[in-house]
């Protein structure tokens, strides 16, 4: 037998295991089916009851302000997915409507010894949670599959800075650093039949912007993925250092597979080490992979308003409420932003890849939320106008990542204060001749402002 889950990893609401119906495992932010901690346990404990394990995915038609870009991007890595499950014996139950309500009602149907999912702090997932828990849908094991270090484990409370929470991840990571076995075929075969839907009907009942289309620069799912890890580990971790500079190709492009659980920051730390890689820029790596991606889900966790202005450190909220009427030197409408229409060419053109490539670079992500900041008539519509325009075009939006690092540029959230000036107050600040300093501006304007 291999060796059980780390119990650190779980949280159990009702733990009495008792009825005889599967393991269901609810998948809704880990979306793979290797190096899941969350379908290892559900399988595992489908094997200690000797039932069989079946996944379960309930397509919401509407979620947040996603468009067929991300959609079709979960949809098709989420295929690839099912059919390495059915090679493990365990099929994927697919329906549509709203998850939690869903969930409620195939558990009724299956009567399931154990409900197995994902840990995720944004207030939706916590609905859908609720939700279930509220009609007794027990025992219930929420599994945290996105973190190295479990978030409840890191920290118990919100972290002020990395400062503070860097400590906290590297005292547990070797600790939780541990092999992902593999899925082996389970042998307590699916026999049942239940009525659901299926991939091209899933996608009928999409209620989404089909004007926000795919992207064919990147693949989805956990083979592209992997090919992507090993592409980034190959030819361009070596020269992650000059990362701020959005005209060289350094970074892993990994976001978006980390966003949809295509593939597991911990896989990514195990196969660094692996091939025995140190050094500068693998510090710098993971420190992004682990120590801040992390402090992301700490700050969602443990502040519920995270895209609001009152989720903002105190400080920031007084320094923005006295520069509040400070004169704005521009005032953008949403539609100016959206279509990349103001006075900046730098920031229009870090629109404009955003908008037409679904991940914008992330040094210009900074930039671009703080003349948000500087071009909106308060700090609240300003936070409006990036999450939902970050949401609607990155494919790796409607992420604790994005609402965290919104709030950063935006709010001072895991910053402190800088020198004074208007409307920021002690925000810290960027401009143009900042960016200049740090890369070719107009070489930048050009790739991307189209012709
Ligand atoms: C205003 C703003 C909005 C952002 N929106 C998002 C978003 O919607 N989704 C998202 O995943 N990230 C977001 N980020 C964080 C960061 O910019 C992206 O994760 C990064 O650009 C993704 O590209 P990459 O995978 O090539 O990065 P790499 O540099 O290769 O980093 C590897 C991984 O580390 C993590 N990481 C890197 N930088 C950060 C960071 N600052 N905070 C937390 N984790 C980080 C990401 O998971 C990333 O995939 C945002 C940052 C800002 C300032």
């Amino acid at each position: 037998m291999e060796k059980m889950i780390n119990p650190q990893r779980i949280r159990k609401y009702d733990d009495t295991l008792s009825g005889s119906g599967p393991v269901l495992y609810w998948m809704h932010r880990d979306f793979r089916a290797r190096d899941n901690w969350g379908l290892i346990h559900a399988r595992q404990q489908a094997l200690l009851l000797q039932v069989p394990v079946a996944v379960f995915f309930c397509l919401q038609p509407v979620f947040l302000d996603a468009t067929l870009r991300q959609y079709d991007f979960l949809l098709k890595g989420l295929e690839e997915t099912a059919a390495a499950l059915a090679e493990a014996g365990i099929p994927l139950l697919l329906r549509s409507g709203d998850p939690g309500v869903e969930m409620v009602r195939i558990y009724s149907e299956l009567q399931p010894s154990l409900v197995v999912t994902d840990f995720d702090p944004l207030r939706i997932k916590r609905q859908w949670l609720q939700t279930v828990l509220d009609q007794g849908c027990t025992p219930l094991h929420k599994v945290d599959s996105r973190n190295i270090v479990p978030a409840w484990l890191a920290s118990d409370h919100r972290e002020f800075m990395a400062r503070t929470f860097r400590p906290r991840i590297h005292r547990h990571l070797a600790a939780f650093l541990d092999p992902f076995p593999v899925l082996p075929a389970h042998p307590y075969p699916w026999t049942g039949s239940v009525a659901g839907e299926d991939f091209p009907s899933l996608r009928t009942r999409l209620r989404v912007d089909t004007r926000v289309q795919p992207v064919s620069w990147l693949q989805p799912g956990e083979k592209a993925a992997h090919q992507m890890l090993t592409d980034f580990v190959d030819q361009r971790l070596a020269d992650y250092m000059s990362r701020n500079d959005p005209n060289r190709h350094v970074c892993s492009d990994l976001s978006p597979y980390l966003h949809f659980g295509m593939i597991s920051s911990q896989a990514i730390v195990l196969a660094l080490q692996r091939r025995g890689l140190h050094g500068e820029e693998v510090d710098a790596f993971v420190e992004e992979l682990v120590v801040r991606r992390e402090l992301s889900d700490n700050f969602c966790l443990y502040t519920s308003d995270y895209d609001q202005v009152s989720g903002f450190p105190e400080w920031a909220q007084k320094t923005l409420q006295r520069h509040q009427g400070d004169r704005r030197p521009y005032l953008y409408s949403d539609e100016q932003f959206d279509q990349g229409q103001t006075h900046d060419p730098l920031w229009n053109a870090a629109q404009y890849q955003m908008v037409t490539t679904g991940k914008m670079h992330g040094y210009l992500r900074m930039y671009w939320a703080k003349k948000i900041l500087e071009w909106s008539e308060d700090a609240g519509r300003a936070m409006q106008i990036a999450v939902y325009l970050n949401d609607r075009y990155e494919l790796d939006g409607r992420d604790s990542n994005g609402y965290t690092g919104i709030a950063w540029a935006i709010g001072g959230v895991h910053d402190r204060g800088w020198a004074e000036r208007p409307i920021f107050g002690t925000i810290r600040y960027m401009n143009e001749a900042g960016a200049r300093r740090k890369f070719d501006v107009k070489a930048y304007i050009r790739t991307w402002t189209p012709a």
